[in-house]
């Protein structure tokens, strides 16, 4: 088993490896067999084999440089999407720990951590002071 992994890590020596594009290309490779399994649709097959086929040959590839560049280029375009889901994730996260108030007086919203018991709140825009339960 060692002597097997040994090899291995021969055989990827100066080879580019796996990196955030390969993964989403193993994960829509994946998704699309999982489709293939509900309505079977034949040209998915195929659709897979070539994803498959990429992957590894990205995986194996010795132009570095390249497959950098297409990982560059692949996470260019996915940022927004990403960093939507990151954003939206976040702001659970900050639900969770913060209440949200409104300043009975100008309706400025009013980010207050959670679990602090009876506070006294200043708004930052108007100085009104009210009294809130956190
Ligand atoms: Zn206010």
């Amino acid at each position: 088993m060692n002597n097997l992994k040994q090899k291995f890590a021969q055989f990827m020596v100066g080879r580019y490896g796996v990196d955030e594009f390969s993964r989403f290309l193993l994960g829509f490779a994946v998704a699309m067999m999982i489709v293939n399994l509900i309505i079977r649709i034949p040209v998915l097959n195929t659709v897979v084999l070539l994803l498959l086929v990429y992957v590894y040959f990205r995986m194996f590839s010795r132009n570095i440089q390249g497959r950098y560049r297409e990982n560059l280029k692949y996470k260019e375009l996915t940022w927004k999407i990403r960093s939507f889901f990151t954003s939206k994730k976040n702001q659970a996260a900050d639900l969770k720990a913060n209440h949200i108030y409104k300043c009975p007086k100008c309706g400025q919203k009013i980010r207050i951590p959670r679990g602090k018991g009876k506070i006294i709140v200043t708004c930052p825009k108007c100085k009104n002071e009210f009294e809130k339960k956190s």
